[in-house]
């Protein structure tokens, strides 16, 4: 039968719940997103004009069904024997959607046929967007150079030509080296490639404590994204973020006004990693002809996103401001 299938992603045995519901997966031609999408999102997004198709949740494209599998799960299959854990949503639709208006309103220069067309702000879906989530013990070995600063009187010549004698910043430097011990805990690493990492970082902090095993989010969530990123290369990129909170315990052991770090050497230790899916609410749209999304944490409501901009109303408020600026200039004068 075309379209609707049991996604067929087996974990060493034992079938995520999730999975056995007959969901339509979509590998999108144009964004290359790889997803599964509710039956009901199915019938509510297909085309008039080309029943084959459905509106792709992540680029707005129509996208045909298609049945690949999981790539993510057939590599790494027994890596993934565990059953996902989630965040509950905790935003409605109804919420989201109030965050989406709020957060348009804020925008001066969002274009006003833009606004103008607002119904495909319900086409806001809900989606479980796949995390790996990493914690484990640092030790790293550093060396670098404290800075403490001093002052002292500098004497200078000014413009009138008079000698003005004023404290001056100076900062002397001393090798040092040490040792670290850190605890990375709740690393989040986005695990799939449709939506900018940079984003999806934006939209934190998530309250991790609220994970749940029960899969019943995931049987009617509108979307879910399948797993593009494997766990070792999760696992490089958490290390890459681990990287900021050793660097800053570093800084602090060092101490002094300034820090400069030459070398650090890091051991990773009791390593615990884990796929999550994270609830967000997601809307994407095309504007004559280049695509923008729009992303709400389902669990805080904040919003992260991207909008049109209408050039006339920025040039319409530079202008004003010119205007406004030779005023208040000519009153000066
Ligand atoms: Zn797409």
């Amino acid at each position: 039968m075309y379209g609707l299938w049991q996604m067929p992603m087996k974990h060493s045995g034992t079938d995520v719940a999730f999975c056995q519901q007959a969901r339509v997966v979509l590998n999108c031609q144009h964004c290359d997103a790889q997803v599964s999408v509710s039956q009901i999102y199915f019938e509510q997004n297909r085309f008039a004009q080309r029943r084959d198709a459905v509106r792709c949740p992540l680029c707005d494209l129509p996208c045909e069904p298609c049945h690949i599998p999981n790539r993510a799960y057939e590599t790494h299959g027994d890596k993934h024997s565990q059953l996902f854990r989630m965040l509950p949503f905790q935003v409605t639709r109804d919420a989201a959607f109030a965050h989406l208006q709020q957060w348009l309103r804020a925008r001066w220069f969002v274009p006003h046929g833009f606004l103008q067309q607002r119904t495909w702000l319900h086409r806001c879906q809900s989606m479980y967007m796949p995390y790996w989530l990493y914690g484990c013990d640092t030790k790293t070995r550093y060396s670098g150079e404290r800075g403490d600063d001093f002052y002292i009187d500098v004497t200078r010549t000014n413009s009138d030509g008079k000698s003005v004698t004023q404290p001056e910043r100076r900062t002397s430097w001393r090798s040092v080296s040490g040792f670290v011990p850190t605890r990375c805990q709740d690393v989040l690493v986005p695990a799939a490639h449709v939506i900018s990492t940079a984003r999806l970082h934006q939209l934190e902090p998530w309250d991790l404590r609220l994970q749940v095993d029960d899969q019943a989010d995931c049987l009617s969530v509108d979307v879910c994204v399948d797993f593009q990123v494997d766990m070792a290369a999760g696992y490089a990129r958490a290390k890459e973020r681990m990287q900021a909170e050793i660097e800053h315990a570093i800084r602090l052991d060092i101490g002094g006004d300034a820090q400069r770090i030459h070398h650090k050497e890091t051991q990773y230790l009791d390593v615990i990693e884990q796929p999550l899916q994270l609830p967000v609410w997601v809307l994407a749209y095309q504007y004559q002809g280049k695509l923008f999304q729009v992303l709400i944490n389902g669990q805080t409501g904040k919003v992260q996103g991207a909008h049109p901009y209408c050039w006339l109303k920025i040039a319409s408020c530079v202008v004003a401001s010119l205007a406004a600026l030779g005023v208040m200039l000519s009153w000066l004068g």
